[in-house]
């Protein structure tokens, strides 16, 4: 299966830190979403031919359930509210790599039966009474079988920093429904209580992703520990700080992506110049496949070219 993907050590701010490149779990299948549907790939479903999704159609996500139908040998089908007319035309980034895979994307705005309904009400009510052949993932994989993965994960750095006899470290991971992040502080408060997870909240606010831990994890004890930075930033803007952050990172040989990882990175710099002393792993949790519809618009907003 995917596991073990491999730990490096860059230099950030004069600091050494380790990087889990679970961005090189697979050729195909890999990062955050590899770990969250590794339960499905893992497990069989008879009678299951169909994988249905649903979010944006620009989403890793998206990619990530075609490239995992595929690999099952399902079809996959995906619900998106909208459509916009560059994404339908565009030839890289996710969408136009799970049309690849061949995923069946049905936007259902132009459904004639969508009335007033959601993405999941029409999921709800419209797809899953009708057929029994289906199984349906809820968005971003933020659910119970997520567990499976991540503790997975979990498990791959406790055996890491054993064998480098890291009795004390501090993971950072940058959240957004923040399901990765609760489930491995879960996971290292169970079993390796040296081990303790730093996060910050990219959708939403702290707030929102304290909820969010809440509803996966009752007992807060168990929760990851959410760094703020000064001045809130929007998911999925494009600010100037994000862009000089991708290319500082881009420096020391390893490519992040642009959604997250800015400011996951902005975060692990305030908590190094806070006086954080114990060694820091950040988790790479791939998404690179957006990068291709990020970076035009990070270019056409901020033009590097000298
Ligand atoms: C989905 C995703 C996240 C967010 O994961 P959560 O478990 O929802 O917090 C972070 N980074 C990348 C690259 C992702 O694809």
């Amino acid at each position: 299966m995917f596991v073990n993907s491999p730990v490096e050590s860059i230099e950030f701010n004069g600091r050494h830190i380790f990087v889990k490149r679970d961005d090189l779990l697979s050729e195909t299948f890999s990062g955050n979403k590899a770990r969250k549907f590794a339960y499905f790939l893992e497990n069989e479903f008879p009678g299951k031919s169909v994988l249905i999704g649903h979010g944006s159609p620009v989403a890793n996500s998206l990619y990530s359930m075609s490239a995992l139908a595929k690999l099952k040998g399902v079809q996959l089908e995906f619900y998106v509210d909208h459509i916009a007319e560059q994404v339908i035309n565009s030839t890289v980034g996710n969408y136009a790599a799970a049309v690849v895979n061949g995923a069946n994307i049905i936007d259902i705005s132009k459904m004639a039966d969508r009335q007033e309904r959601s993405v999941i009400e029409y999921i709800e009510q419209k797809v899953l009474p009708e057929r029994d052949d289906c199984l349906f993932v809820p968005e971003g994989g933020r659910c119970e079988y997520a567990r499976y993965g991540v503790h997975h994960l979990a498990q791959e750095i406790i055996t890491w920093s054993q064998a480098h006899n890291l009795l004390q470290l501090s993971v950072f991971l940058p959240s957004g429904t923040g399901t990765t992040a609760v489930f491995l502080n879960e996971y290292f408060v169970q079993h390796a209580p040296g081990i303790q997870v730093f996060t910050c909240a990219c959708v939403g606010d702290r707030q929102y992703l304290k909820q969010q831990f809440n509803l996966l994890v009752s007992d807060a004890s168990m929760h990851p520990h959410i760094v703020e930075l000064d001045k809130k930033y929007h998911f999925g803007k494009l600010y100037r700080p994000f862009y000089d952050m991708y290319y500082k990172l881009l420096m020391t040989g390893i490519e992040f992506e642009l959604l997250y990882d800015p400011l996951g990175w902005m975060c692990v710099e305030k908590l190094l110049d806070s006086g954080l002393k114990q060694p820091m792993l950040y988790i790479h949790q791939g998404g690179l496949l957006g990068n291709a519809t990020m970076l035009p618009r990070y270019q056409r907003k901020y033009d590097r070219a000298l």
